[in-house]
């Protein structure tokens, strides 16, 4: 458990270890709960983490995040069938400047409904750019993913 930038355990890990939340799911690796009443997108909308901490995605052992991310399907195939949801939206941010909010790799999974009346899919748009002589940045990405 570590974490904080104050060097005290993160929010997450020190909620882990009180076992004091709005418990959906417990597993060996990974667990979902509600949010605060206050932050919930959607009536249902819940939070997977992984137990061990890792900021995000980026930094994330590969064993906890397939533990995480398959827990994500689960609770959002639950809401489908427990909450009557039609889809559901899965949001992460990782990192700095990607609005992450805690440091500590969390999936919020919100199920939708027809009735919703909002989209929470993002609407905007990154306001960055290459400049024109950089190389396109799919193919700067697919050179990284091939390796040496
Ligand atoms: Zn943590």
């Amino acid at each position: 458990m570590t974490g904080g930038a104050d060097g005290r355990p993160c929010i997450f890990c020190r909620l882990l270890a009180s076992g004091e939340a709005r418990w959906v799911a417990r597993e060996p690796d990974a667990v979902a709960f509600a949010p605060k009443p206050d932050s919930e997108l959607a009536p249902g909308h819940t939070l997977v983490v992984p137990l061990v901490h890792c900021v995000g995605v980026l930094d994330a052992p590969p064993d906890a995040l397939a533990a995480t991310t398959a827990l994500v399907q689960r609770v959002g195939v639950a809401m489908t069938t427990a909450l009557g949801a039609t889809g559901v939206v899965v949001l992460n941010a990782s990192g700095p400047h990607s609005g992450q909010s805690v440091a500590h790799l969390h999936f919020h999974v919100v199920p939708c409904r027809p009735e919703d009346g909002v989209t929470l899919w993002p609407q905007a748009r990154s306001g960055f750019r290459f400049p024109s002589d950089a190389p396109d940045p799919h193919e700067a990405l697919a050179r990284e993913l091939a390796g040496p």
